[in-house]
Order: C-alpha cells, then structure tokens, then sequence
C-alpha cells in the first residue's frame, strides 16, 4: 500500500518546474508593488515550522497560478466542490474527498457529518444536539487545544484510558471517536487498534493528521487502517494555501459534511467558506506535492541542517544535533545546545536577536534552554544566512 502512488512518484520535482525542494524555494521577485512595506510590515525567513501565526507555508508556484486562473472565472461552488473532491480522491486513493477551510475545519464538519449524517433537520439544528448523538469518545492523552473545533458542535467528550474503558463508553449516543494522530504515543490505545474498535463497534473514526504529512502516506495509510475520516491542513506540509485543509474518507460521511458545509446557509459550517480559487489552488497544491520527489527533499533538508551545523559548531561550546519529530513536522531539524552560564548567553536572548535583526528570523518553538530550527521552509540560500546570523550572534556575545 505504500506505493500506490508509485506511478507518480518518478516524475522528478524538476520536471515539474519546482525549484528546489520544499514549497517554493526560489527567493521572493522584487515586486512592483511593496504591499507589505507600504503596511508597514516586517517579512522574515522561517526557520521554524509551517506555524499558523506565522502564514503557514510558501505555495509552489503551480498553485498560485490555479488561484489567479481562477479568480478571473465564474463556476458553480457545488459542481467545483464535486470535481475537486472526485481528483482528490482519486489522487489519494480514498473513497471521497472535500477541501476545507483549514483542518480544525475539517475537524468541525466531520464531526457535523458523524452527529447528523447529513439529514437535513439535524444539520439545521447543530450546536444543539437534542434527539442526536453528541458523545465523542477520546483518549485522556489525546485531549488538545484543536478539540475545540469539534466541540462546536455541540457534543460532548467521553474520556477513556484503557481498551476495556473505551468498549464500555460506547452506548447509542456515540457519534464518533476522536484520534489526534500527534498523541498517538502518549495514549495506552494505539492507531491501529483504535481503528479497529471503530469498525468493530460500528462507530465512526476520525483520525486528525493536521501537521502529520510528510510522510505523503499519511494522507491514505490511517483510511486504509480502517478510519473513516482524516482531515489534513493544506498550508502545513502539502504547500497549499493557508486557509486550506482536506477532509478525506468514506463518501457517505464526505457527503454529510459537504452538507454542513457552504454554499448551504443553514449548516453550522457556512462561516467555513472556500473560495474557487482556494478550491483550485489546494488541489494543485495536492497534485505537486504528490509528484514530488520526497527523498530528494528530506535529503536536501538534511543538507541544510548539516551546513547550519557546521557553521556554529566552530564556536567553543556549542554541540549540536540532527533529529525529525516522529509525527508532528516529520522532517529533519537541527538542535543546537551549549552551557548557558559557561558561555554567557541564554537561547533566549539569541532567539531575541534573531528576530530584531536584519533580516528577522523565527526559530521553532522548543524548551528554553537550547534553539531548535526547521529548515524546511527556507528558501533558496536562506540556510547560509541563518548559519552566518546565528554564527555572528553566538560569537558577539561569547
Ligand atoms: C494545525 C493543526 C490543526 C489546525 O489546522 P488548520 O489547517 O490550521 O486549521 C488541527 N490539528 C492539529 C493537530 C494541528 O497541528
């Protein structure tokens, strides 16, 4: 099942047109037009995550040419929805498919489809969820800050623990069974078995994988297990617009969602909107991504987070490390430690300088007593910079 997508997967970045790896890596044109200058606005290079308060990640140039194709068309929303939602799923190899307005989106109208399956006075009704099922079962070490877009609907969470608690939770309320993918090795039931329960019970699944693609098999391997529902954001790893997010699995559930969902005005997700050309450029997005060359991306990321590295370990004191988060942004990072009070400066003061310099740099969000980089989202040449800035600072305040 790993190389479903195998036909795809020789077709090289370059052939394509994709500069480099990662999204779009060629630096920013001069533009005719300083938008964010004449706002008064700071750009930066981020060398932390795809991170929502930071924009979320860089399209690739195919899509931004999707979204502007598109911005100067009428189509109808209904029938875009359906043909982007019949690609994607062929694409992904998943029963159905919708583009939504980000993944806690995606969490809400899942969970919208699981408590009204779609039928009409029950979608009229939500948040209030009399005469429904409005229990969510989910384990205690699973509970998370984006479990509010699921509450929304005005269910209710059921916690469990063990595989004997979660059997005894289910009763004719349950209307669905929550997994934040991320969390998977903190709970006592795992993906699989978690799965399993669903299909046994004959409850509906929703796994969210929202930063957990890469690797591109998440977004068919967890449906494949058996969920029934994955949601993934479009602006994280896949590159799409930031607004973005799919709700992937079974087609009478995806059916039921899109019916919580715009152009329907009485649906609890009609503030959820996406536009054509979101619709257009996420799909685009979906289509590059796939194509890409995965290898040659996590070798180039390696290369980057060699050469930083390097760069900062000629400083006395300074060690530092390789590692990929095993879910979350599953990609190559650096780490960078030393003695704080041996050398005379704290990470958060180099973290402080970084971003007041010129130009701004944002590192990822890491325990304070070390500097952690993605370097994923860098464009083209901004590794060099980063080595030199952090190099410069460390040795300035040696
Ligand atoms: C980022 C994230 C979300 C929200 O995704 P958006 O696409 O920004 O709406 C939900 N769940 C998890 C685990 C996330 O990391």
């Amino acid at each position: 099942m790993t190389n479903r997508r195998g036909f795809l997967c020789g077709v090289s970045g370059a052939l394509l047109g994709v500069g480099g790896s990662g999204c779009t890596l060629s630096p920013p044109k001069a533009a005719s037009r300083d938008y964010f200058a004449e706002l008064g606005l700071t750009e930066f290079i981020n060398a932390a995550e795809p991170y929502t308060m930071l924009t979320g990640a860089l399209m690739p140039r195919e899509a931004v040419e999707a979204y502007v194709y598109a911005s100067s068309r009428y189509v109808r929303l209904n029938d875009l929805h359906d043909a982007v939602g019949k690609k994607l799923a062929e694409m992904t190899g998943c029963e159905a498919a919708m583009v939504t307005a980000g993944a806690a989106s995606g969490l809400t109208l899942g969970t919208a489809a699981c408590v009204t399956r779609g039928e009409s006075k029950a979608v009229q009704q939500l948040p209030d969820t009399t005469g429904l099922k409005n229990e969510v079962i989910i384990q205690k070490a699973h509970r998370y800050g984006y479990e509010r877009a699921v509450l929304n609907c005005g269910v209710r969470f059921v916690e469990v623990e063990t595989r004997e608690e979660l059997e005894g939770a289910i009763n004719e309320n349950t209307a669905m069974m929550l997994f934040n993918n991320t969390n998977d090795p903190d709970g006592r039931i795992k993906v699989a078995e978690f799965a399993e329960l669903g299909k046994k019970h004959n409850v509906p699944t929703f796994d969210d994988c929202a930063a957990d693609v890469p690797p591109k098999e998440h977004l068919w391997e967890y449906l494949n297990m058996g969920f029934d529902l994955v949601t993934v954001s479009g602006g994280k790893g896949i590159c799409g617009p930031q607004n973005a997010g799919l709700l992937l699995g079974r087609k009478d559930l995806i059916k039921a969602a899109r019916v919580n969902a715009p152009p329907n005005s009485r649906g609890i997700g009609r503030g959820m909107k996406v536009s054509k050309e979101t619709l257009l450029a996420m799909l685009v997005a979906v289509e590059v991504y796939l194509q890409r060359d995965h290898d040659a991306d996590w070798q180039e990321w390696e290369r980057r987070v060699k050469f930083i590295a390097d760069e900062v370990s000629k400083i006395d004191g300074i060690k530092t490390e390789m590692f990929a988060p095993p879910l979350h942004y599953h990609v190559p990072h650096l780490r960078i430690l030393w003695d704080e009070a041996k050398l005379g400066f704290t990470a958060a003061e180099v973290k402080e300088q970084l971003r007041m310099g010129t130009p701004s740099i944002e590192v990822r969000s890491s325990p304070p007593d070390r500097i952690e980089l993605g370097v994923w989202m860098l464009r083209e040449g901004e590794d060099q910079i980063v080595a030199s800035r952090l190099a410069e600072i460390m040795t300035q305040s040696a």
